[in-house]
């Protein structure tokens, strides 16, 4: 199983699991992933995801899931699909925010106070279930 933070084209932000992102797209297509305030079906995936957990979410470290492959797969995803902004994490998420920057999908990396802070001025993001972003370069 794996979460999404979901948009629809209303603004409303909901999160919904899905088997896998593969099921997610197929539903999606299919006109089955519905806004969970106004059913619109116009929605899109709303991922900025620091490394950090918010308040009352923790990953365990060395934690062994069966949800590895899921979390393999959406790593896999989120690196494909999103830029890697590294530690300019909370500075793009607010650019994108205010509309100073071009609106897409971004991880990086922040601290949890970056994370509190962003979250309480209304900036989506959600917490990567792994950790931080290997880049070979
Ligand atoms: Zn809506």
């Amino acid at each position: 199983m794996i979460r999404y933070t979901l948009k629809c084209s209303a603004g409303h932000q909901f999160e919904s699991w899905f088997a896998n992102a593969e099921k997610y797209e197929t539903l999606k297509a299919a006109g089955h992933v519905a806004c969970a305030i106004c059913g619109d079906t116009s929605v899109e995936k709303s991922l900025m995801a620091p490394a950090v957990a918010p308040k009352g979410e923790v990953t365990l470290a060395g934690e062994t899931s069966p949800q590895e492959e899921a979390l393999k797969q959406m790593r896999e995803h989120i690196e494909a699909n999103s830029d890697y902004v590294g530690k300019d994490f909370a500075t793009t998420a607010r650019a994108i925010h205010d509309g100073d920057a071009p609106d897409r999908m971004i991880h990086g990396e922040a601290s949890l106070d970056e994370a509190k802070s962003l979250l309480e001025d209304g900036v989506p993001v959600a917490p990567l279930p792994f950790g931080g972003p290997k880049r070979a370069n």
